[in-house]
């Protein structure tokens, strides 16, 4: 059974009171709170786990590489990776990102090649690939966006040719919560022989991510979105493309063996981990990884589309209220404008009543300005929201509309 009240009881921060009234914390897609089990794991490590991995031959060393190492391959367990070596640690979905396209199209594109993304990418997963398009001499192509926020599948045979190297697409969008039929995008792409990025940093807290599923050639995410703490996140990439990219940062742990005449570079995945690595904020994505399990993901998924279904349903009978992103398949967001009203306005408004929500372009310029608007209100869900936490942000809605208009 999914108790959310039990839930909730393990996450300190929602018990916050803001100006007075409870949390809603409607932000989710920005950044999720963090069990007390992930708490504890990063207080636990730096308690008794703590010292520089892979190098020392002392006790704390040799403890904390291993607890690395085995996070690891907890995660690759999580979206169905065989191969522990194929999980790359980074920073977040960003890092990842540029990991690859500094790296990847410089060993596989020739000028006048093309790099393929869509209109409802978050810039990490479009200046990444505009920087390498100015640097090689390469042309930014875009899959467009329909009016209900889906992708317009049928622009993909136009798209797609003998000059995309790389189509880099997010599973879910982070501003309309379309969910994005990959199928399609990954058998084209790799029909003309072009590498697939696929943007996991919004499904990944909201969908079993099976990188064998999926089919793609690299996933990116963070850990901030699914639980755990800042500054850890993954690129999963096939071993054989990783073994043939060269390196992205130099430094120490990247490298075999350093003279001044001749650098070789470190086997998988530690080629591409230059520096020490955050080898506890990896364990506390293990631990994140692991909460989500013991509760069960299909229980979790199975209330958050609860959660949605309600909140769609209960914001379309708000007069004014026109959703941006009506796709058939959604997941965790709905992002609304009014007209007349600044979004910016509602948001601020919103927070006064203790509710957060995001407002603005959500760093995807280009999906807002293609739906000529100014930014949106966005309401994004967890694990732990709650019905009457819905129903407390469509009153407050109600109530900021009416002095709004
Ligand atoms: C949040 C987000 C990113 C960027 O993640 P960072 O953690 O800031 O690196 C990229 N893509 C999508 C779809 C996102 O939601």
């Amino acid at each position: 059974m999914f108790d959310v009240e039990k839930i909730r009881a393990d996450f300190p921060i929602l018990s916050t009171e803001v100006y007075g009234k409870p949390l809603v914390y409607l932000d989710n897609g920005a950044t999720t709170q963090k069990p007390l089990c992930v708490l504890d794991r990063i207080m636990h490590a730096y308690e008794c786990e703590n010292g520089n991995i892979h190098r020392g031959v002392h006790y704390l060393s040799e403890i904390a590489t291993d607890r690395h190492e085995k996070a690891r391959a907890r995660v690759a367990r999580f979206i169905g990776a065989e191969d522990s070596a194929e999980i790359v640690f980074t920073r977040g979905t960003t890092e990842s990102i540029n990991l690859v396209a500094r790296t990847l199209p410089d060993f596989i594109c020739k000028p006048g090649d093309e790099i393929l993304v869509t209109g409802m990418e978050h810039h990490s997963n479009i200046v990444p690939w505009q920087i390498a398009c100015e640097r090689l001499g390469l042309k930014l192509r875009v899959i467009p966006v329909l009016d209900n926020g889906e992708l317009d599948y049928s622009a993909l045979n136009n798209l797609l040719n003998k000059k995309t190297k790389i189509v880099a697409c997010t599973a879910v969008s982070n501003v309309l919560g379309t969910v994005n039929n990959l199928e399609p995008i990954v058998t084209t792409a790799h029909t003309v022989g072009a590498y697939v990025l696929v943007d996991c940093a919004q499904a990944i807290a909201h969908s079993h991510i099976d990188v064998k599923a999926i089919n793609a050639d690299f996933i990116a995410f963070s850990g901030h979105k699914v639980y755990a703490p800042n500054g850890i996140g993954v690129l999963w990439g096939r071993r054989e493309i990783l073994e043939i990219m060269p390196p992205f940062m130099g430094g120490g742990e990247m490298i075999d063996r350093v003279t001044f005449d001749k650098t070789t570079y470190n086997k998988l995945p530690y080629k591409f981990e230059a520096g020490t690595p955050d080898y506890i904020g990896s364990l506390a994505l293990a631990e994140a990884f692991d909460y989500i399990e013991r509760l069960g993901f299909d229980n979790i998924i199975a209330h958050e589309h609860h959660l949605l279904d309600y909140a769609i349903n209960k914001i379309s009978a708000i007069d004014g209220v026109r959703q941006i992103g009506t796709a058939s398949k959604r997941s965790g967001v709905i992002s609304f404008v009014v007209d007349g009203v600044h979004p910016y306005d509602i948001g601020t408004m919103l927070d006064k009543l203790g509710i957060a929500v995001r407002t603005g372009h959500h760093c995807a310029e280009p999906l807002i300005d293609r739906f000529s608007i100014p930014g949106t209100v966005r309401a994004s869900f967890a694990m732990y929201n709650t019905l009457s936490e819905v129903d407390t942000f469509i009153a407050g809605l109600d109530k900021v509309l009416t002095i709004l208009r």
